[in-house]
């Protein structure tokens, strides 16, 4: 006899266990949260509200307020809104609050008020990783990606910008006069319905014309020419090639090697993720608790002082040079063709001539050496060399530590192998839980709580996944005695 599955009588009496925690099994990840915010000195870290006032009405302990973040981040449940209605619904959020149930404002007021006690609470975690042993690779790799802001290209404008939306106006308006007079002269007597809608496009256009005025006086304000609506931090950048910029923010992360755990993240309006290697490897340097670290990081990182500010602390770089020669694209012989010798401070050029050292220079704040060869103005390859009378070859003074990591990059050939699987599926998965819209917050500081809130939730996650929940439990537990 065929047969369902038969679910129990809404209507029978004592269906439900009558202890809450009789739903929440042994394994169930909310028990590490409950755990892993009970071990926490929130007074320590920062939050307020931490001591009840003695008037007034009774606030929420924020150790409630962090569980439910915490555990909203964990089930890619963010918004404030959306967590106010799993306090009065979800059995986990019950089981983790004691039944309360805060209104979303309460909430998200808290986030607000407590980012940088947050921030805290993701860098003890990192610690508790580091106290379980699970930060013992000497590896790191460092990346940056690009994260959607609240603010879309529309309301985001530089000078080039607003030129070209100004010059489509003026095109536009001009195309409706034109198509007023055509009418005129063929509808002689009075405003026909299609005119008058004309006229009133024309009155728009010119509307937003003097819109667009004020924003560029507004615009001579900002020191690097961007101006984004609202959310005012965010900035218009560009990344992987696409010809359209996102308006966002550039979030730096450092990801060990062996259990994937990010050590250190840092959120930024800087498009550009150069310059941000010697500030990124240092901290994960400190947070990692190493007395050397080796860095993996792509080829947009590159920057010799950036490297030597590295190698000073003891971090070794791994940091391919960019394919960006000008001698490159015009087909001429490029740096690499000539080879230091080092025995006599000088280089040998295709050729085989000798490049010698003639003057000392400053440039970018970079003290370089400028060689070249005698015999350039009568060498037979010097179509292929350069249109100068002679080929200046510079060299920065600490250029032996950018040749002797490429030396290192070329004993490890995996080395960018390594780092692609180690750091670009983690911003992976964080943008796939974030959804297409990415930070819900504006400004820098909020965001980078809310991202501090994710990738707390995304190292949470890998802890579970490496040890299990039982023995999560256990070790901040025992991490807390
Ligand atoms: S042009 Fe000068 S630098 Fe170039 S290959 Fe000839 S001698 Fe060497």
């Amino acid at each position: 006899m065929k047969r369902f599955v038969e679910g129990d009588d809404r209507k029978q009496v004592a269906l439900l266990p009558e202890c809450v925690d009789d739903y929440i099994g042994e394994d169930n990840p909310v028990r590490i949260v409950d755990v892993f915010v009970d071990e926490l000195d929130l007074a320590e870290l920062g939050f307020n509200g931490t001591t009840p006032a003695i008037t007034g009405r009774p606030s929420y302990h924020p150790g409630v307020m962090l569980k439910i973040y915490i555990y909203g981040y964990l089930n890619r449940v963010p918004s404030s809104r959306r967590l106010e209605r799993e306090c009065q619904r979800n059995v986990e959020m019950m089981w983790l609050t004691g039944r309360l149930t805060p209104d979303f404002k309460t909430i998200a007021d808290f986030r607000r008020d407590n980012g940088a006690a947050i921030r805290n609470v993701c860098r003890r975690f990192v610690e508790l990783c580091r106290g379980l042993k699970l930060l013992a690779s000497d590896t790191v790799a460092i990346d940056g990606s690009k994260f959607k802001a609240v603010n879309s290209r529309d309301r985001n404008y530089t000078a080039g910008k607003i030129d070209k939306r100004q010059q489509q106006i003026e095109e536009s308006v001009q195309r409706y006069l034109d198509m007023i007079e055509t009418a005129d002269r063929t509808n002689p007597i009075g405003f026909d319905v299609k005119t008058v809608r004309l006229y009133e496009k024309i009155a728009r256009l010119r509307q937003r014309m003097r819109e667009l005025e004020q924003i560029k006086k507004q615009l001579k304000t900002q020191p690097d020419g961007q101006l984004s609506l609202t959310d005012p931090d965010s900035r218009s950048m560009t990344s992987g090639g696409k010809r359209t910029g996102t308006v966002g923010y550039n979030v730096q992360a450092a990801v060990d090697t062996k259990h994937h755990l990010i050590v250190e993240h840092e959120v930024t309006n800087i498009g550009s993720d150069q310059g941000q290697l010697s500030t990124m490897a240092l901290s994960t340097k400190n947070a990692m608790g190493k007395p050397k670290l080796k860095v993996l990081a792509d080829r947009g990182y590159y920057s010799g002082p950036d490297i030597l500010a590295c190698e000073l602390v003891g971090i070794k770089t791994y940091v391919p040079k960019p394919l960006t020669s000008a001698s490159r694209k015009k087909g001429l012989f490029t740096k690499r063709d000539f080879v230091y010798v080092a025995r006599n401070d000088e280089y040998r050029c295709p050729a085989g001539e000798r490049a010698i050292r003639r003057f000392t220079t400053v440039e970018h704040d970079m003290t370089l050496q400028v060689y070249w060869p005698s015999a350039c103005p009568r060498c037979h390859l010097k179509g292929r060399c350069s249109p100068s009378d002679y080929r200046r070859i510079r060299r920065w003074e600490h250029e032996h530590i950018l040749e002797a990591m490429q030396r290192r990059l070329e004993r490890k050939p995996d080395a960018m192998t390594i780092r692609r699987s180690t750091v670009e599926h983690v911003f992976g998965t964080l943008k796939h839980w974030m959804g297409a819209t990415h930070f819900l917050t504006r400004t820098l500081g909020r965001v980078s709580t809310e991202m501090s809130l994710q990738v707390l939730a995304y190292n949470l996650k890998r802890v579970m996944n490496i040890l299990g929940v039982a023995a999560t439990i256990k070790a901040m537990r025992m991490a807390e005695t």
